[in-house]
């Protein structure tokens, strides 16, 4: 039996086809620039790789071509189930769940608070009926981690009035945390008790972990509240928002899209929302690229820090992500940050990512350690996919 992942972010899809039972992967590939001119869908398999430009094409379109491939390499057949990456499920998703009616009507109110996420993630989830009719189909929620947090983590201290509207705390990158805080068991065991998952991609969050449930965590009721990301801020003073709009003539609404799209290391180093770009241009000297870099890191290790309060202590961190599992400046930064939490790196095992010493990246002396850990989101829909859809043994 075979699972089927979708990923269908705003201007892209990512799939994955894994063999149910052992989580082997059959196939994988995205779809990307979607809408544009230059959309185009690439995929690889263990037989090879293939390319095929979609001028034009929209997530309807791109999902289409997908299956197409998919049939072509034989990977539709044995289909037990398809599951989707949806990102927000709201305070009701507390775990994965197969999509029916009520569950599809969950994902349609949250559109209010995740407006950029959900509808794509629901346009998958059509798509999938209609081309695989009667096969089940499982909504894995980013949020659905972290609605294991205590109200001292997810309750702003805010009139209590707008808790009618949704406002709260969610967090996101669940499925991520959840990933590399279960494999930071598994090679851990006990020592891997007071967790901080770092996941740093063009989004970036951080997780407190006790005993494999999210306690605190960084992003809020949406994704632009915490850590320094790509193109967004992170935590800013609420107040800038009325302020800048005042003196530029932006409105409210304006402001908040900057701070999403053209701030964080796009914004600060003026030079792109690519870490590797702006590394190459602080070695260069370029401009403002250094700066970046420095706020990125110490806004990162406070947060870590900070995330430390809830679990009284660290046993472990890990990095994961585009950044977390490539940059060793970064990673080397952080925790040079956090000497004073006993953590010390050891510069040739973060030079090989850790791979020499199963992800660690600290030297091996008691006290906290840092590891970094390929995150793997599309096996971790497929797993509890294949949990909801295989008939129990
Ligand atoms: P997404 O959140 O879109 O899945 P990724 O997890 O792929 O993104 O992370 C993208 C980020 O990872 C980019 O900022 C990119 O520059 C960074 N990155 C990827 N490889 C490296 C590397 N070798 N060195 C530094 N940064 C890297």
């Amino acid at each position: 039996m075979r699972i089927l992942v979708l990923n269908c972010g705003s201007s892209s899809a990512k799939f994955a086809v894994f063999e149910a039972t052992t989580g082997q992967e059959l196939a994988n590939g995205l779809a990307q620039r979607l809408g544009s001119p230059q959309a185009i869908l690439a995929w690889k398999h263990p037989g090879g790789v293939g390319e095929e430009p979609l001028p034009g094409a929209h997530h309807a379109a791109a999902l289409r071509a997908v299956v197409r491939v998919l049939t072509d390499l034989g990977l539709t057949e044995g289909l037990a189930g398809i599951g989707h990456r949806v990102v927000n499920g709201g305070a009701q998703m507390t775990t994965s769940a197969i999509v029916t009616r009520e569950i599809e009507q969950i994902i349609s109110d949250c559109v209010a608070i995740s407006p950029l996420h959900n509808p794509p993630n629901m346009v998958g989830i059509r798509l999938a009926q209609e081309l695989f009719p009667g096969l089940p189909q499982v909504a894995v929620f980013d949020t659905a981690f972290h609605q294991t947090m205590p109200e001292v983590a997810w309750r702003y201290p805010v009139p209590r009035e707008w808790d009618a509207y949704g406002v709260r705390r969610y967090g996101f990158h669940g499925t991520s945390h959840r990933f590399v805080s279960q494999e930071a068991h598994r090679r851990l065991g006990a020592e891997a008790r007071r967790l901080v998952t770092a996941h740093l991609g063009n989004g970036c969050s951080a997780c407190a972990i006790l005993e494999g449930r999210s306690l605190d965590t960084t992003m809020g009721l949406t994704p632009l509240e915490g850590l320094m990301m790509g193109t967004r801020s992170g935590s800013v003073d609420p107040a800038l928002v009325g302020f800048v709009a005042e003196r530029s003539g932006l409105t409210a609404a304006e402001v908040i899209d900057a701070l999403n799209k053209k701030s964080g290391l796009l914004g600060v180093s003026g030079i792109s929302n690519d870490l590797r770009t702006v590394m190459a241009a602080a070695s260069a000297g370029q401009g403002d690229a250094r700066i970046a870099i420095d706020l990125f890191t110490a806004i990162l290790a406070k947060a870590i820090a900070g995330l430390a309060v809830p679990l009284g202590g660290l046993d472990a961190l890990v990095f994961t992500g585009g950044i977390g599992e490539n940059a060793k400046p970064i990673r080397a930064a952080v925790i040079k940050h956090l000497g004073w939490m006993g953590l010390t790196l050891d510069a040739n095992l973060n030079d090989g990512h850790g791979k020499a010493a199963d992800g660690r990246i600290t030297t091996d002396v008691p006290g906290p350690r840092a590891l970094v850990i390929p995150t793997n989101e599309e096996l971790m829909i497929a797993r509890d996919t294949a949990a909801l859809v295989l008939p129990r043994r």
